[in-house]
């Protein structure tokens, strides 16, 4: 738990309202180890929560309104609970972006409740949300799903829902894709929902069924370091429409319903029937869902340094088949695995964002100077280097 995060979130639940909260509860960010635009393929990835969370203190109000407020933002937003169905998706324009993310967690919450046959109306009282976080905002670390996350456990429990995690993450997506209009997958959700310290989250994005599989990165003296390019995802809009396209394309010509029914062996009648292209957009998804199981059968059996070589070659994919690297991510890549590290790879949606590394514990320092040193040489902006730590998911903080 993050004291400062903490105090912070007290201090401005503090200032809303002169009262103290009904309690406080947290949600994490995450980082995909490996599992790349695969996951609307239907296909499998495997993301862990990490130690930099999302706060909210919560508390009720009797008059049926809901009331949002963060330390990004102090201007509180406010709007009755009722008016919430007529507000999403329709109206989501008249509600500032940030406030549309937990409002539209307690508007996909509600609907959940009824269909459960709560009477939503009547028996979900008012609610009082302050947020505090320092889960870096846009480095792909997905802030986005630690306030969705937040906000669900906290949601949950006040309202007595009795809702299970894969349910609460459902809801952040959909508050994630109809509320604030971002059309992404359900991996980072699950992550945040479903984390525990230690292990990662093998997700089968077409069934939803997750295993918790242990990473054994601290007993193998192994750190996992994020290197935040700081490169903002310029064509990333553009260059996601086009790779999704591909993807669906390629699908089609296969005469399968995803790219998840596809396997390596197929790839040499894939290359027959289709174009350069979206041949090398397949083979890209095909291989890397491979590497996913190929991975969680490598640290089940072998343990975690076995894994590095997996990173690699997902690197590799994305750079040359799928195309959505550049050059700061390849930069920080190579280097990282020059100086020692056991493996390394972009992380995200690409065109920007970060990258990680599987690095010894001792090599930590020399891999960061290094990085920052080749970052320097090549005229790019310095990047933002720190590791994380497989960690909980969301819960009750106090
Ligand atoms: P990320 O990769 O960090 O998830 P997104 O664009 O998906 O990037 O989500 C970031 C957005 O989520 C922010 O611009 C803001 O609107 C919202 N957000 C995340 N965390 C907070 C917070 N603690 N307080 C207010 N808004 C937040
Ligand atoms: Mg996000």
């Amino acid at each position: 738990m993050n004291a400062a995060t903490d105090t912070a979130a007290r201090a401005l639940f503090a200032e809303l309202t002169a009262h103290e909260p009904t309690g406080l509860w947290s949600a994490p960010g995450r980082v995909n180890l490996i599992g790349e635009h695969t996951d609307y393929n239907d296909g499998f990835v495997f993301p862990f929560a990490i130690d930099f969370r999302t706060v909210v203190a919560a508390g009720t109000r009797d008059d049926g309104r809901i009331r949002v407020v963060s330390t990004f933002d102090q201007v509180p937003v406010e709007v009755a609970l009722d008016d919430l169905d007529a507000l999403f998706p329709a109206r989501r324009d008249e509600i500032v972006e940030w406030a549309r993310y937990p409002l539209g967690v307690a508007w996909a919450l509600r609907a959940a409740a009824r269909d459960a046959g709560v009477d939503a109306s009547a028996s979900l009282t008012g609610i009082d949300l302050a947020f505090s976080s320092d889960v870096p905002v846009g480095a792909g670390l997905s802030s986005s799903a630690a306030i969705e996350g937040a906000t669900a456990a906290a949601l949950n429990d006040i309202w007595g829902l009795g809702l299970d995690r894969v349910a609460l993450a459902q809801a952040g997506r959909r508050a994630e894709n109809e509320a604030v209009g971002a059309p992404t997958g359900i991996m980072d959700q699950m992550a945040a929902l479903l984390g525990e310290s230690d292990a990662g989250i093998f997700l089968d994005c077409r069934s939803l069924e997750a295993d918790v599989v242990e990473l054994g990165f601290a007993p193998a003296a192994l750190e996992l370091l994020v290197m935040d390019t700081r490169v903002t995802h310029a064509h990333s809009t553009g260059g996601y429409g086009e790779r999704r396209a591909a993807c669906e394309r390629g699908a089609a010509i296969m005469g399968v319903p995803a790219l998840r029914d596809l396997s390596v062996d197929d790839l040499p009648r894939a290359q027959e029937l289709m174009d350069d292209v979206t041949f090398r957009r397949v083979r890209h998804v095909v291989t890397e869902d491979q590497r996913v199981l190929d991975a969680v059968r490598t640290l089940r059996a072998e343990g975690p340094r076995a894994i590095g070589s997996l990173l690699d070659a997902s690197h590799a994919s994305m750079r040359d088949d799928f195309e959505i690297s550049v050059p700061e991510l390849d930069l920080a890549v190579d280097t990282a695995r020059a100086a020692g590290a056991v493996g390394a790879r972009m992380t995200g949606g690409g065109f920007g964002g970060a990258a990680i590394a599987l690095v010894d514990r001792g090599l930590v320092p020399a891999v960061t100077t290094a990085v920052e040193e080749a970052f320097a040489e090549a005229g790019f902006t310095a990047p933002h280097i720190f590791t994380v730590h497989p960690s909980d998911g969301a819960r009750r903080d106090a």
